[in-house]
């Protein structure tokens, strides 16, 4: 059944900056066929983890398998290859393309009209002949998403793609994304502040504070915890 086998098994993973300890000590397993929220305050942590599996950074300590294979020491595109996929925090959509043109060139594969059209509407995306400078903030980092999911990957890192949108169209994103595992094949690990949008999406969520996981299970339980809600106060 979906849900029980493990895609992604992180252990013992860290990473430090000089001085500053960014993750120490991380265990997390993702699941098969979920989408799993990664959740915890502005230097928690989370971006770091996200540049650690991809392999954005190359300083990190520990071990990363993806799909019963180690990805220890193999560059970004090896990564993506063994089907990891990752979006940015910070928007990197250019603005002198398409969406049509950007979803075939960032889909790092050849795809199908109907596969852009499929994905697209899925998502809710603008036309394919819009230009991408024309779109709001919220429009280009659905086109990250659609660009991820158009990849076939085994596992998409979302990180926080609902920045830039109104709370409304989080929670409709947060209702696609549910949808994923069973329409696309992947799981999600979804990095997110709106904790609605968590809620929503996320059958488990692990929290990150200074670096280590300090509590993982299903949303309702784990953000009624203390120490989470303490975590949350000093932010
Ligand atoms: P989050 O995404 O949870 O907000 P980050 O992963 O961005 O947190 O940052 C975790 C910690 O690592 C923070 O203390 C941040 O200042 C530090 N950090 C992140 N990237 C770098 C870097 N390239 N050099 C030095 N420190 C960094
Ligand atoms: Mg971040």
């Amino acid at each position: 059944p979906l849900g029980t086998r493990p895609l992604l098994e992180v252990e013992g993973l860290g990473v430090r900056f000089g001085q500053v300890v960014a993750l120490e000590n991380v265990d997390l397993v993702v699941p098969e066929g979920t989408v799993m929220g990664l959740i915890g305050p502005n230097g928690a942590g989370k971006s770091t983890l996200t540049d650690a599996l991809s392999g954005f950074l190359t300083s990190a300590t520990g071990s990363v398998t993806l799909d019963g294979r180690k990805l220890d020491g193999m560059p970004v595109h090896r990564r993506a290859a063994a089907g990891l996929r990752r979006t940015f925090q910070q928007d990197r959509v250019p603005t002198g393309l398409t969406v049509g043109a950007y979803l075939r060139f960032a889909a790092h594969r050849s795809v199908t009209r109907e596969e852009l059209e499929e994905v697209r509407t899925f998502l809710g995306c603008p036309a394919l002949n819009a230009h991408v400078f024309d779109l709001d903030v919220g429009s280009r980092r659905l086109l990250e998403v659609a660009a991820a999911l158009l990849a076939r990957p085994k596992l998409i890192i979302l990180d926080e793609p609902a920045a830039g949108l109104a709370h409304a169209e989080s929670l409709a994103l947060a209702d696609r994304l549910v949808e994923v595992p069973a329409r696309f094949g992947a799981s999600v690990l979804l990095i997110e502040h709106d904790l609605d949008m968590v809620r929503r999406a996320c059958a488990s969520v692990v929290v990150l504070d200074f670096g280590s996981v300090i509590a993982s299970g299903p949303p309702a339980e784990v953000l009624a915890r203390p120490e989470v809600a303490r975590a949350y106060l000093g932010d």
